[in-house]
């Protein structure tokens, strides 16, 4: 593969999200979050205290920490932990298929798809667990998927100051499936280049070329 790095060119002027959001919320206890749960099975109609229904409360208040568990990780954190000297490897480093579960938003529905990491490193680079540990992180927060793929690259932007980040995300939006417009089988792409793959053409065609086409891989959608 042909050398790819530009590193004289100027990085892309791009509005900066912040990369870490600190939310600060004050957290029910989990006697009230149980009840929470009771109240919206009232409102589904069904009786919180008959037999298949009791334990519900409990495991629906189990299944949140379970989903949004990446409320209590540093993502920032989780990546300076494992800095490697390069030797100096200077091509892309990708991680595809990367399949994550989040919620969105909007409607607590599941968004379920995966995600395809890319950098070109100028002096460091990261264990690829911890690319899947970070999609982790922000995959467990309710989220959306446009701001999700901004995070994941602003993240290793930020903490390995690569030559340049490519992230893509396919998803299906369950809130689009099983409600609203019920239109299953699509899938939603978002993308983020930074650095060269934002600034050079050969370089962006590269990446986008081993991602391979977003949406024609095996559908596994839902
Ligand atoms: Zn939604």
């Amino acid at each position: 593969m042909p050398s790819i790095a530009h590193p004289t060119l100027p990085k892309a002027k791009i509005e900066k999200i912040p990369v870490r959001e600190p939310v600060r919320v004050r957290r029910p206890s989990r006697d009230e979050a149980l009840d929470a749960v009771k109240t919206l099975i009232r409102w589904a109609g069904d009786d919180p205290e008959r037999e298949g229904l009791i334990g519900t409360p409990d495991r629906v208040v189990r299944s949140y920490e379970e989903f949004f568990s990446g409320y209590e990780e540093d993502p920032v954190a989780l990546l300076q932990r494992t800095f490697e000297e390069t030797d100096g490897y200077d091509e892309i480093v990708m991680l595809k298929d990367i399949r994550f579960e989040s919620h969105c938003e909007h409607h607590i529905a599941p968004i379920i798809g995966k995600v395809h990491i890319a950098y070109l490193p100028s002096n460091r680079v990261i264990g690829i667990s911890k690319l899947a540990r970070l999609v982790e992180v922000y995959a467990k927060r309710l989220q959306i998927q446009e701001k999700m793929t901004a995070q994941i690259a602003n993240t290793l932007d930020e903490v390995l100051q690569p030559k340049g980040v490519a992230v893509v995300i396919e998803a299906a939006h369950q809130c689009m499936t099983t409600r609203g417009v019920h239109k299953p089988g699509v899938s939603m792409v978002t993308s983020r280049m930074l650095g060269v793959f934002r600034t050079n053409p050969l370089t962006r065609r590269e990446v986008l070329s081993m991602i391979g086409t977003p949406g024609g891989g095996s559908g596994e959608h839902v």
